[in-house]
């Protein structure tokens, strides 16, 4: 996510914070400040997002235990967010994953409950929730109990992209296909987001509106990634592969390359061996602009290029959402097709977008009914 600051490393993920993050820092410090002041609110509002950190943490986990692999977690301002590689496959890993985040809050509630309890005996205070506004040792303890419940309440919500949605489309995805359990996970968080949206105006709280939007956002977008990825599921790499290519022999030069750079809108360069039809390498428009800079126009492509071992395969039959999850885990601009043994192009996410521009025009076209009436 750009504009994120780096803090750190666990388990082999980065953790970073949004720079928005600092402005709920300075918030948190007066609002949760109390008598104590700003200090005593800062040291709430970092122990609040440690549990989001904490939560997200399990997420990724669980998810790490299927091997899928956790690119970063960041902590904004609405909360916490853990990306994950690519999507889990089964609704019983998503389940499990889902499921995660809160039982880390769930375990911590129920880890904090006797030392709360017990401290409450001890200064004579008993168990109240009101303490939680009182700044102090006992205070902080109960505030981060609460904490833990609404997080572990809240996040369970039925709706996307909380994690109560995703059980709820995992269970659904059971007994009904996963377009369909998403529609309906989708359409139940939006009216339920209304619902919490109006209730938040209501009481005034404008904070708890403001997620309740970004929930009703956040619903129909993931509705719409997933038709899509289904369009995508549907077609093949072969499909999108452009009918015409160029490729250059090794031994091709540099300042052929580039001459013939001008001729076309594509920016990587094939590079074949010509009596077997291997793939040998890819150039790119950038690598050969800067070797003309540095004046090796009669260099063969071949010292320039990146060499094919260094490109992701993909085969003519994989289907295009998981051509496109290997572009997104290899951080690639290209994945090489391959028919069997035989080279067959090379696939741009621009080729996928394409394809599926001409796939979601075609599907909605197919619904629409024309009319002859007659008479
Ligand atoms: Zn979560």
């Amino acid at each position: 996510m750009p504009w994120s600051i780096k803090l750190g490393r666990i388990f082999g993920i980065d953790i970073k914070m949004h720079v928005t993050f600092l402005l709920i820092l300075v918030w948190g410090a007066f609002a949760y400040g109390g008598s104590a002041g700003p200090l005593y609110g800062l040291l709430v509002t970092v122990s609040l997002f440690t549990l989001v950190l904490l939560h997200e943490l399990g997420h990724s986990l669980a998810a790490l235990g299927f091997g899928i692999g956790v690119r970063d977690i960041t902590l904004l301002p609405i909360g916490g967010v853990a990306r994950l590689e690519r999507m889990p496959e089964k609704p019983l890993q998503e389940l499990v994953i889902a499921l995660a985040g809160p039982l880390v809050n769930v375990l911590l509630a129920v880890g904090l409950l006797p030392v709360v309890g017990g401290l409450g005996l001890l200064q004579g205070e008993g168990f109240s929730l009101r303490l939680f506004t009182q700044p102090g040792l006992l205070g902080w303890l109960m505030f981060l109990l609460s904490a833990n419940v609404s997080l572990a309440v809240f996040n369970m919500l039925p709706a996307f992209p909380l994690d109560g949605g995703r059980v709820f489309r995992a269970i659904m995805a059971f007994f009904t296909d996963y377009r369909q359990a998403t529609e309906v996970a989708a359409n139940v968080g939006r009216a339920l987001a209304l619902g919490l949206g109006l209730f938040a105006i209501f009481m005034g709280q404008i904070w708890l509106a403001l997620i309740a939007l970004f929930i009703f956002m956040a619903g129909g977008q993931e509705a719409q990634a997933v038709a899509a990825r289904s369009i995508l599921h549907q077609a093949r790499a072969g499909q999108a592969l452009s009918a015409e290519a160029i490729a250059l022999a090794p031994e091709a030069t540099v300042g052929e390359a580039a001459t013939m750079l001008m001729g076309t809108p594509r920016p990587h360069f094939v590079v074949m061996d010509p009596t077997t039809g291997q793939l040998l390498g890819v150039a790119n428009r950038g690598q050969i602009m800067r070797a003309i800079q540095s004046g090796q126009w009669f260099y063969p492509i071949a010292d320039i290029m990146d060499q094919a071992r260094s490109i992701p395969v993909v085969a003519v039959s994989d289907p295009l959402d998981e051509v496109q999850d290997v572009l997104t885990r290899t951080a690639s601009p290209i994945a090489a097709v391959y028919d069997d043994l035989h080279f067959r192009g090379l696939i741009t996410p621009d080729d996928i977008y394409r394809l599926f521009r001409l796939l979601s025009e075609q599907s909605r076209g197919s619904r629409q009914v024309r009319w002859n009436i007659i008479g």
